[in-house]
């Protein structure tokens, strides 16, 4: 095979030095962190950046070792990160050679044309966080990762970075960078990292837009859901207005005040099992239901279901489970449904 150009560096210890260019959704859902961790997999120097077109990067390293890279690269990406096209671009000064692989410093082009990722269903890991009493984020309503959390509902501009981001108005604790800078750990570049020291909490008003004094935001708005009260969440992408899906008065209550006689409403569920009890789930349904993108199913109604006002006249049942850590927390209490609608 001819080579069209080697420079003194490659040549000396026939590496190769090559630029990729790669589009799609591939900033915020932990692309260069991944490409990262693959440099040191396959011992390539280099960098990698975001900018306003996706992310570059430069690899060196022998044949092999690029192509093995970029073959790994393309078929098992990130899970959140969709790649649309990935080229090879060419260089406009000779290679140097790297000693090391970096993640470099975002370029902020005259233009922008790459995808805003969408905000991420709580993955697991975080979940299982959220849960232990002994974890440094235990119910901690704001928990993301590299594989998670908000990202559109959060973004002021691309290429992605924390200082795009509302996260900008909170600097990270000791503990959270330290997470934040370390390749082996799962919040390695994670943007929006945060935890009860550094990050945002939450904050209960009464209707006078007063904070309510309270312990425990979650448990209280959950006794205020069961007494029959409207809760308004401000969440990613915009207002919920929930109320107890169980409770008709309360649902005729916000459609009083919301003006909508009969439009339905979504509920909300802790999972597929507790959909089952008032729906029809099948296995089809089942999988859309528990997808990442979380959408609102359209299920049949049972004949003992919810109050006939959540959906009135119709015989489906909007029900979706929840996506955020927040709405996991309202709906771990043994009262099984919320209904709500969007403010998108
Ligand atoms: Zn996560
Ligand atoms: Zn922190």
């Amino acid at each position: 095979m001819a080579l069209n150009y080697l420079d003194s560096a490659e040549s000396s210890v026939l590496l190769k030095t090559r630029r990729y260019r790669v589009c799609g959704i591939v900033q915020g859902v932990g692309f260069r962190p991944f490409v990262h961790r693959l440099a040191l997999k396959y011992g390539t120097g280099g960098w990698v950046l975001n900018d306003s077109e996706g992310v570059l990067l430069e690899l060196q390293a022998p044949e092999q070792a690029i192509s093995g890279f970029i073959d790994e690269l393309v078929s098992r990406p990130p899970p959140l990160a969709r790649i649309i096209d990935m080229r090879e671009v060419a260089r406009d000064t000779p290679a140097p050679r790297y000693e090391d692989f970096e993640i470099r410093k975002s370029v902020d082009l005259a233009y922008m044309d790459t995808i805003i990722p969408p905000d991420a269903n709580v993955c697991e890991d975080c979940l299982h966080e959220m849960h232990d009493p002994a974890d440094r984020r235990y119910r901690y309503a704001f928990i993301n990762c590299t594989h998670c959390g908000p990202r559109y509902s959060i973004i002021h501009g691309m290429p992605y970075d924390r200082a795009q981001s509302t996260m900008r108005a909170f600097t990270m604790c000791p503990a959270c960078k330290g997470e934040y800078d370390d390749i082996d750990d799962r919040r390695y570049h994670a943007q929006p990292n945060a935890c009860p020291d550094c990050g945002p909490h939450l904050q209960l008003t009464d209707r006078n837009g007063l904070p309510v004094e309270t312990s425990d935001v979650v448990s209280h708005a959950i006794a205020r859901l069961r007494e029959g009260a409207i809760v308004a969440i401000k969440s990613l992408g915009g207002f919920h207005l929930v109320v107890d899906a169980r409770n008709e008065t309360a649902v005729r209550e916000l459609r009083r005040r919301k003006r909508r006689d009969a439009k339905p409403f979504a509920v909300m569920v802790a999972d597929c099992q507790a959909a089952a009890r008032w729906a029809f789930v099948n296995v089809h349904e089942r999988a859309l239901l528990e997808s990442p993108q979380r959408p609102i199913v359209l299920l049949r109604k049972r004949p003992e279901t919810l109050p006939d006002a959540i959906a009135p006249c119709n015989p489906n049942l909007g029900v979706t489970l929840p996506s955020t850590p927040l709405q996991h927390m309202l709906l771990e209490d043994p009262a099984p449904a919320g209904a709500g609608h969007d403010e998108r």
